[in-house]
């Protein structure tokens, strides 16, 4: 792949690089994505936007910004495309123990919870408690990256290629996901493989999102749902394997509450992790720039990553230190001289 000067390139098509380009192409900078055309976990993930998140029931990390930003973006880039690209659901967030309900509970009026709380719902049977969430849904991920790979291949702005890890362009803007992150160039990742299924069933809930056994079960329409998932960190690879499937049927289900259901895939995928779900942006000190660390949340926070680094590298603004790789990095690395 010869560099063309003057150009950003663009390493990789996953949620992190298209945003990334749609963020270009507005500012009319030129660009070119490369992406080798195979892997990538956005491929793979169900889209799932989640509010209020984990066991301990807490709010995703700055999502009173990320969540409008992301949703302003993904209308923008369905008005371009001309298809509906997210899909706004109610999230019903179950509880299985009386523990986990009392946990919830004591969180539901927290002033940083509180405000995307709906409120308590009567427990589905076999479940001890349950309470609505609002502002989720999902991102339908492979129609917008399908849609916006058709779009920039038809202005010139994407090819099929590969950029090699020893590539220190100042033009490269490396938007590798996991891949970029297990060659260890931006510290030690802590990468998690997931297991995913689509499944078919009839009679199970399509009006909302369902969170809880360790998993979420979300709606495609037409009977037809996406349930995940596993997380594994010793094999990090995109091989589904016998184990992982049968994890995930557990989980669907648990949530889909009986009836049984029809499996129509089964995909794994690596989550790019260096910090929990918290996404860095920066210059690299062997040059060129990363978009990366997107966590199980891409979907929510790819957006405003890619608007963040837009702002940085063509309009001149520095992002926050919180999402500063320069910052993060040199923590890494004065813990580990520690
Ligand atoms: C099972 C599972 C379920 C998930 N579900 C959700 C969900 O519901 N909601 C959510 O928000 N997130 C979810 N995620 C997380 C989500 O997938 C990630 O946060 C996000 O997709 C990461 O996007 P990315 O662009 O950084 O990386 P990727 O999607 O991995 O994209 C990187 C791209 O770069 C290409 N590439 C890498 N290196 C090179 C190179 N040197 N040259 C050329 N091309 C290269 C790769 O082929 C790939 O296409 C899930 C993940 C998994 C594994």
């Amino acid at each position: 792949m010869s560099q063309a000067q003057g150009k950003w390139i663009i390493v990789g098509q996953g949620l992190a690089g298209t945003c990334l380009a749609w963020e270009l192409w507005r500012r009319g900078v030129k660009f070119l994505m490369i992406d080798r055309g195979a892997g990538g976990s956005s491929r793979v993930a169900a889209g799932m936007v989640n509010p209020v998140t984990g066991k301990n029931f807490e709010p995703s990390w700055r999502i009173a910004e990320f969540l409008p930003e992301a949703l302003a973006f993904y209308a923008e880039v369905e008005s371009k495309l001309s298809r509906q690209l997210w899909y706004p659901f109610p999230v019903l967030r179950l509880a299985g123990s009386e523990r986990e309900w009392r946990k919830i509970c004591g969180k539901i009026d927290h002033p940083q919870v509180a405000p995307w709380v709906l409120g308590e719902r009567p427990a589905p049977a076999g479940w001890i408690g349950a309470v609505a969430v609002k502002g989720g849904g999902r991102l339908d991920t492979r129609a917008f990256l399908d849609g916006s790979r058709e779009f920039f291949t038809a202005c010139g702005c994407y090819e099929v290629g590969e950029i090699s890890q020893q590539d220190e362009s100042p033009w490269v803007i490396r938007c590798e996901g996991a891949a970029g992150l297990l060659t260890e160039r931006y510290g030690k990742p802590r990468c998690a493989k997931g297991e995913i299924l689509t499944v078919r069933a009839a009679g199970w809930d399509e009006t909302q999102i369902r969170i809880g056994a360790g998993g979420w079960l979300v709606p495609q329409g037409g009977g037809v749902f996406r349930v995940g998932s596993t997380y594994e960190w010793d094999e990090l690879n995109d091989e589904p394997t016998p184990a992982g499937r049968q994890r995930v049927e557990e989980i669907a289900s648990r949530l889909g509450g009986g009836g049984g259901f029809e499996v129509l895939g089964h995909a794994a995928g690596v989550r790019p992790i260096l910090r929990r779900s918290e996404p860095l942006i920066g210059p690299v000190a062997a040059g060129g720039w990363m978009c990366n660390a997107l966590g199980s949340k891409g979907s929510l926070y790819a957006p405003g990553l890619a608007a963040r680094l837009a702002r940085w590298l063509v309009d001149g603004g520095v992002a926050e230190p919180e999402v500063d790789f320069r910052i993060f990095s040199q923590h890494a690395h004065d813990h580990e001289s520690d």
